[in-house]
């Protein structure tokens, strides 16, 4: 008998990481791989912020501290959510964790129960399904069009929603497609989740502050009537170039914050007191640097697009935030380039023009493939050139 528990037979590693290190793997053989999968920004994590945390280690902030954060964090993040987000929270109604992956974890683990159901849109970010699997739940994929700029759309939702439905997750601006939700799509979704009173919205507002254009950003807690029944997580990781601090956070009803607090007394306790310093002056300190990084990003995705949508047999959207675009590739699939899936494609793509990117079935969405743009222009330019070549010698 196997010694591994049936809860790890029921999930995979996460494929974005598979992609990373088949590169890595190839660049230390000597190949010059251009890496499109990374999930994080290139930038530095501000010298402001990298400060605070100095000055916690030389003060002496190197002990535990409360499982679910400091105060002193707690209090910037309350004051975050009512200065960007105009949402007030009680301290209790407040949790800190090792990254939003982590408080993403602890909510469902708090909260699923065998057999309960979770609806996830796809394309997704990958951890979604894996997640509800560990914790005993029934991830309920649902599939999002490209026509609908891959969003859910109420009819999909309303067909979706069974008797079993506990949880909704909700990601804008989304990895893997950059595509957010505007205020009336979200008050469209709200309606139909109104006549639902016992499904919980879990909204994953990492990518919040990477966003073009103008757009305006809106988040379904604010829809005062399901402020109730929805948890709101953020974070440090994308808006402060903090992947590696590994802080993350949520709001919501206190029964379900106490649930968390409970999973992580149990599990890794506090998260690491000189991050949680660190996050206090991301949140609190200048704010600068978030719009100058947005304008980098959207040079980026606008130079992407535009270079993507000129090579013969691909198509991109044109996204309003996060750092990535999901190009479709089903036209250089089949017969005539005999590669069957978009994860043919992704693979030949690395072998033959060094290119890393990962494929759209990983998140849930065939015939399509993710690029992070979340590289230098540099970078951008040379990827854009092979990718074009690849695509062009395929047919
Ligand atoms: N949610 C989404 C959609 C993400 O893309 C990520 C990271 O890639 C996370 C949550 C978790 O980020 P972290 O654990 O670094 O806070």
């Amino acid at each position: 008998m196997s010694i591994v528990s049936n809860s790890l037979k029921r999930i995979k590693p996460s494929p974005t990481m598979a992609v990373t290190s088949k590169a890595r793997e190839m660049r230390a053989a000597g190949k010059n791989v251009i890496g499109l999968g990374a999930g994080e920004p290139d930038f530095d994590t501000p010298d402001n912020i990298k400060e605070a945390a100095i000055n916690a280690i030389k003060k002496g902030d190197t002990k535990y501290t409360a499982v679910d954060g400091t105060p002193a964090l707690k209090k910037a993040i309350q004051a975050k959510f009512s200065r960007e987000n105009d949402l007030s929270y009680e301290l209790d109604q407040i949790t800190v964790g090792t990254g939003g992956k982590q408080v993403l974890y602890n909510t469902f683990m708090a909260t699923i129960n065998k057999g309960d159901e979770v609806i996830i849109p796809a394309p997704y970010w990958v951890s979604y399904p894996d997640i509800i699997l560990l914790a005993g739940g029934k991830p309920k994929i649902v599939k999002c069009e490209e026509k609908d700029n891959f969003k859910l759309t109420p009819k999909k939702l309303i067909k979706s929603i069974s008797k079993k439905t506990k949880w909704l997750i909700l990601n804008s601006p989304s990895n893997p497609t950059g595509s957010a939700y505007t205020k009336r799509e979200i008050e469209d979704l709200s309606k139909i989740l109104l006549k639902h009173k016992n499904i919980y919205i879990l909204s994953d507002d990492i990518y919040e502050h990477i966003i073009y254009d103008n757009f305006n950003f809106f988040t379904i807690a604010q829809i005062s009537s399901l402020k109730n029944r929805t948890v709101t997580m953020n974070g440090v990781s994308k808006s402060y170039s903090m992947t590696g601090w590994r802080i993350g956070y949520a709001a919501g009803p206190k029964e379900i914050i106490k649930g968390i607090a409970k999973i992580q007394s149990q599990s890794t306790s506090n998260p690491t007191s000189i991050s949680q310093a660190a996050a206090v002056e991301a949140l609190n300190g200048t704010q600068h640097f978030i719009k100058e990084r947005s304008n980098s990003f959207r040079e980026r995705r606008d130079f992407v697009v535009n270079k993507l949508n000129r090579i013969n047999g691909i198509s991109c959207l044109k996204p309003e935030g996060a750092f990535y675009v999901f190009p479709n590739c089903k036209k250089l699939l089949g017969k005539k380039t005999k590669l069957k899936t978009d994860k043919d494609f992704v693979e030949k793509l690395l072998e033959k023009s060094e290119v890393a990117v990962v494929q759209g079935s990983a998140f849930g969405l065939d015939g399509y493939f993710r690029i992070s743009y979340a590289t230098s222009m540099e970078n951008l330019k040379i990827a854009m050139e092979r990718i074009k070549f690849f695509c062009e010698s395929l047919t």
